[in-house]
């Protein structure tokens, strides 16, 4: 038998990473291809917070993420960052962070065909992309796949052993725009093919912040109507409180 290893790095010689920010390279993106293995697990805090979108990939090492990183990044995307989660980040610390589920999904590794659906044409993510569209070989991701229902489904997976699955889900949290697209099991050469490229491209552009809102307080003492009500604790020091 032929070790994942060797077909790994035939597909991704560099790493996935690197042939991911190579294949997407365009005039108006400037990508940078970090990993766990390099200082502050590739996202020290001039990196994190000079980034607009950020693209995660992970599968036998979430647990290796550090809390703290997470922290950081939570907050960097509710502050208006963007998140694109491929594949199997769907474990990835960060995203069950911020689904606030498990994100548990049924799977089969045995590279059956994968024909996927647009189901939100209007979308920007799915512009220009042909309405179906098939992966000849790849693991079967399918429901139940336990993440919140209030995602916007812009992609549907039909397996060739009948299963079914929400491949590409859009989420908004705060200021955070968040993606997460199915495609992308390391022994397959997916993230060379010009259909998956384009949609993760329009993910970038749609997912990249209008404005970052850093450090947003809420309290608001002026209303903008006049209160009539006498308010019964008018008296009370509650400075303790907050
Ligand atoms: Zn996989």
């Amino acid at each position: 038998m032929t070790p994942a290893g060797d077909l790994i790095r035939k597909y991704y010689p560099e790493g996935l990473h690197k042939t991911l920010a190579n294949n997407l390279a365009a005039d108006d993106l400037a990508l940078r291809a970090v990993s766990l293995d390099q200082p502050e697990q590739g996202l020290p805090e001039e990196i994190l917070n000079t980034t607009d979108v950020l693209i995660w990939w992970g599968h036998c090492a979430h647990a290796e993420v550090k809390d703290e990183l997470v922290d950081k990044i939570q907050q960097r995307v509710l502050s208006g960052m963007g998140l694109i989660v491929l594949h199997s980040g769907h474990l990835s610390k960060i995203f069950r962070r911020l689904m606030g589920t498990a994100c548990r999904l049924r799977w089969r590794e045995i590279g059956e065909k994968e024909r996927l659906w647009v189901v939100s044409p209007a979308h920007p993510i799915a512009r220009n992309i042909p309405e179906t569209f098939v992966i000849p070989h790849h693991e079967m991701y399918g429901e139940p796949f336990d993440i919140p229902q209030d995602g916007k489904l812009i992609f549907m997976s039909w397996f060739e052993g009948g299963n079914v699955f929400r491949s590409g889900v859009a989420f908004e949290r705060d200021r955070g725009k968040i993606f997460y697209f199915s495609p992308g099991h390391e022994t397959f050469p997916i993230f060379h093919d010009p259909i998956i490229l384009q949609v993760i491209g329009n993910a970038i552009r749609w997912a990249a912040p209008t404005e970052m809102v850093v450090n947003r307080i809420t309290p608001q003492p002026e209303a903008p109507e006049k209160i009539h009500s006498n308010n019964p604790l008018a008296n009370l020091d509650t400075s303790t409180l907050h």
